[in-house]
């Protein structure tokens, strides 16, 4: 069984688009909606879209970090020579 998050509504403005709760979400869904994780996970057909979805997300030329937004280009200055 999973937990279903706490929603809080001023943390989480957008809702997921699964169950339409203000909990934490990434852009996993069905044409990169937004689902949470119990929704993104709750059957195999909704987990392997979101392994689809983080996959083609964190496919491309450069390094990628993990955010609240889903994967994104890495910042240049963690990425260049000379950094400190
Ligand atoms: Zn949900």
């Amino acid at each position: 069984m999973t937990r279903q998050p706490r929603p809080d509504p001023t943390r989480w403005p957008s809702p997921c688009s699964g169950c339409g709760l203000h909990v934490e979400t990434r852009p996993y869904g069905v044409g990169g909606a937004l689902v949470c994780f119990p929704c993104g996970t709750g059957t195999p057909e909704a987990e392997a879209t979101a392994r689809a979805a983080l996959g083609a997300a964190l496919a491309g030329p450069g390094p990628r970090v993990l955010t609240d937004l889903g994967p994104q280009l890495m910042p240049s200055n963690l990425t260049k020579p000379g950094r400190n």
